[in-house]
Parts: C-alpha cells; structure tokens; sequence
C-alpha cells in the first residue's frame, strides 16, 4: 500500500516539467549526491568510468542509455545514433558487451516498424561483437508488443538478445512458460510501474509470491536466468533453487541496480556468484531517477531535502 503510495508520488512528479528542469540544472553537479548515486553521469565515459572499478571487483556490468518515449522519428534516430556510438565506445574500452534498452526510445510509440527497424540496426553492432542486448520491459501498455517485437527477432535467428518480465503482472507466469519454452534468456523483477489493480498485483506480498514462483520455472525450464532484485528473501530463495536443481553458478546471474544495496552486491561475489550491475546513464535520468524513488517510502523526504537544498 505504501509502496503504491509512493510510487504513485513520484510518478506523478516524474510529470512535472519543471521539477525536471530544476532537477537537471542542479541535481547532478555534485558527485556525491543523491542523483549520483543511481545514475553513473551524463556520458558513456562517466558509465564507463563507473564501471571499471565494478569490473576490477569481480562485477560485470550492463550499459543503459537512459530514455524513454521520444515522440518524433527524429528523436528515436538519433537515440539509435547514441546508441550506435555507445556500442562502439564500449569495444573501444574492452568493458563488458552488454547493453539494456528500451524500445519506447527507440519510436515505439512513434512507428512500430521503424523501432523494430531502429533496433535491427543496433544489433547488427552490437551482435556479431559479443554483446548481448536485453530489452529493458516499460509499463503494461508495452508488454504485449515488446514480446511480440522479441519473439519476432528470436524467430528470425537473433540469439544475443533477451527480455525482462514483471512479477507483478498477472500476465508474466504464462510468457514465462513461452519464453522458456524459446529457450531465451529472462530477467526476472518485480516491476517498477505504477499499474493498474485490473492487470497487476499491488500487494506486496502477491507480487513476491508471484517472483518465488517464476524462479522456480526460471531454475527448472530457463536458459541463464538473470535474477533481478535486491531482496534477500528472493535471493536466497534463487540460491536454494540453484542448488536443488543442480544450477552452478555459471549458468545463471544475479542482476542490481548500480548505488542500491552495495553491501549485498558485494557480499554475493565474495560468496562466488555472478553479479552483473545495471549502470545507468545519460541527460535523460529524471524518469529513472524517479521510478527508484517511488520503490522506497523512505526516499520521499530524503529526495526533497536533496533536490532543494542550496547544497544539492
Ligand atoms: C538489474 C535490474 C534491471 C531492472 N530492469 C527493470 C525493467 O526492465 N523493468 C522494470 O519494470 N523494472 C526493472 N527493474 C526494477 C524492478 O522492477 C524493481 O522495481 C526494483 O528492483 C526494486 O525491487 P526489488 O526486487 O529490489 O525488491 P523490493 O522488495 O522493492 O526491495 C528489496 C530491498 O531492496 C532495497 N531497495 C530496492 N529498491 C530500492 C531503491 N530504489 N532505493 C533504495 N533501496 C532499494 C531495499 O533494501 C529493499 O528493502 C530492474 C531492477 C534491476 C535490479
């Protein structure tokens, strides 16, 4: 309820333009507050940056040029553009092939065939390099097509790319089944959109019981699952799965968000397990930025304080 609440609070501010533009003139100068402790900076260089010493810790990392619904053809060409040169900037750096995007910022909203067209191009790049692409999953508008957009590409013979499902979802358990039964590769979490009762779980407690059932299908019928989520319930539920299922851990990965829960991300690869960190970055944060806000109730007076502050 309080997780609605929140999610509610900051989704709507997510809206306010001018608390954007406030935020960005202000919230990423310093590199030590609270906007930089989730996004690595505004150039691939600051990812890049961020995630060598992840890398030289026993991390990988994936790359996500924040965006999301541009609502012009020229905007979605030039995020492909961006993209493009990411890909490029990464193999100059020898870090970690792998990218996360979203497909609203490719012009999904705009033309479905030119985002599909958009994200052919990418993986042209991207694939015969080594890397693997995940589709990053928006809220429930998207799901239906960004599966259908995946599943279309699978068939057509891409192997380096994978999606990302929403335990919250009625809807996820049944394309869990389909995807596995593609043999492609799942991100599993919780899901952080605000949705609506008719199409998603709100309690707590069901959306986890959703997640604890989806890894099950992810450790006894999924192809590398990537295990998405900072909660230690869920983690060592997945742990215990691996090991009853005879899944070592080089056949699957846990997956967090770059600035939330160092300690356990830490602790994990000490512990021997694969730990891939979500490292964001680009002038386009607001969105991201919020959508971590409005995971925790706690963060709603902590974010004002740091936004308004003269310090900030
Ligand atoms: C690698 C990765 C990729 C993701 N990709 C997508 C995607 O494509 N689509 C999508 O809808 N969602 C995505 N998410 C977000 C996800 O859906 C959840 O909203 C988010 O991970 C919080 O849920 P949780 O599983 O960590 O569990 P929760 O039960 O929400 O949190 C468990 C614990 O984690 C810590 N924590 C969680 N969130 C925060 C936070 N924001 N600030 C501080 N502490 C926090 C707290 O200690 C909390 O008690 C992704 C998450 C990860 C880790």
């Amino acid at each position: 309820m309080l997780v609605s609440v929140s999610k509610l609070f900051f989704s709507l501010l997510a809206h306010s333009r001018l608390l954007k533009a406030l935020a960005s003139r202000v919230a990423m100068r310093k590199p030590t507050g609270i906007v930089r402790r989730f996004i690595a900076g505004h150039t691939v260089d600051d990812a890049i940056g961020a995630a060598r010493p992840l890398e030289a810790r026993g991390f990988t990392a994936t790359f996500d040029h924040l965006g999301e619904s541009v609502h012009s053809l020229a905007e979605a060409a030039a995020a492909t553009r961006d993209y493009l040169a990411v890909v490029k900037a990464i193999i100059n750096a020898g870090v970690s092939r792998n990218i996360s995007l979203k497909l609203t910022q490719l012009g999904l909203d705009v033309d479905r065939a030119s985002a599909v067209d958009h994200l052919r191009k990418i993986l042209e790049l991207a694939e015969p390099a080594g890397f693997f692409v995940r589709i990053d999953m928006e809220s429930s508008r998207y799901t239906g097509v960004t599966l259908d957009i995946f599943e279309t590409l699978w068939q057509q013979g891409s192997r380096q790319i994978g999606v990302v499902l929403q335990s919250d979802l009625y809807r996820s358990e049944a394309d869990l089944k389909r995807i596995n039964a593609l043999g492609a590769r799942v991100r599993l979490v919780k899901g952080a959109y605000l949705e609506p009762r008719s199409v998603a779980y709100h309690r707590k407690a069901d959306v986890d019981d959703a997640y604890a059932r989806m890894l099950k299908g992810l450790f006894t019928e999924g192809e590398y699952p990537a295990i998405a989520t900072h909660d230690e319930t869920m983690i060592r539920l997945a742990q215990r799965l691996a090991a009853e299922h005879h899944v070592t851990p080089d056949r699957f990965e846990f997956q967090m968000l770059y600035g939330i829960r160092r300690d356990l991300q830490a602790r994990l690869v000490e512990q021997g397990y694969r730990v891939r960190i979500y490292v964001p970055f680009g002038r386009e944060w607001f969105p991201y930025f919020m959508r971590r806000l409005g995971e925790r109730p706690a963060n709603l007076g902590f974010v004002l304080r740091g936004i308004f502050s003269k310090s900030a």
